[in-house]
């Protein structure tokens, strides 16, 4: 219940993988006609209900992280519940079970904060006007500015075949520290 995002698909086979960040104010939930979309006291925002699951298509249209997908075969939304069957009995989500560089993990803010000194966990994130604060962080680099995209004009590019480029200011990003 992942998927993967090509990181600049112009330049490099690299990707990342795109887990629910679990918002405090699920947009997705938010725009259910249905009800189906239900959030679990420990803040996890749960997959569809499927009794309750019209198929729409808002919650993959709203989500800013562009997490639920539509599974026609089942007229049902799926997404990344954090594998809410494992984490619920102490168990770590199988994604961050299996990584093999950690690149996902799964533990306390102090843990990650000490296993990765040079960066630091951030679950505030702007979409224009509007902030989302998320149950999921994100590890930036500590000595860089914060990554811009612009999404609107992204969306008057012309792609070329498969490729698609986004207006993404790297600069400073990677920069080590002093
Ligand atoms: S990231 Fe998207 S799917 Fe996950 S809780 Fe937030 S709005 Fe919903
Ligand atoms: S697709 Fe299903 S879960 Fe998503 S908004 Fe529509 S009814 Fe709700």
């Amino acid at each position: 219940m992942i998927h993967l995002e090509y990181v600049d698909r112009a330049h490099s086979v690299q990707t990342a993988p795109v887990v629910c960040m679990h918002c405090d104010s699920p947009t997705c939930a938010e725009v259910c006609p249905a009800d189906a979309i239900k959030k679990t006291a420990d803040g996890v925002v749960q997959t569809a209900r499927k009794p309750r699951c019209i198929a729409c298509n808002n919650c993959v249209l709203a989500c800013p992280f562009g997490v639920p997908k539509m599974k026609t075969e089942f007229k049902l939304m799926m997404k990344c519940d954090m594998c809410y069957d494992r984490t619920s009995e102490g168990l770590k989500p199988m994604c961050a079970t299996v990584c093999p560089s950690q690149a996902l993990f799964f533990g306390t803010r102090n843990e990650i904060e000490t296993l990765r000194p040079r960066s630091a966990p951030t679950n505030r994130f702007q979409f224009g006007g509007q902030t989302i604060t998320t149950r999921v962080n994100m590890m930036t680099p500590r000595s860089g500015r914060s990554e811009y995209i612009d999404v609107t004009a992204a969306m008057n590019e012309s792609g070329t075949g498969k490729q698609i480029s986004l207006n993404v200011l790297m600069e400073g990003m990677y920069q080590e520290e002093e």
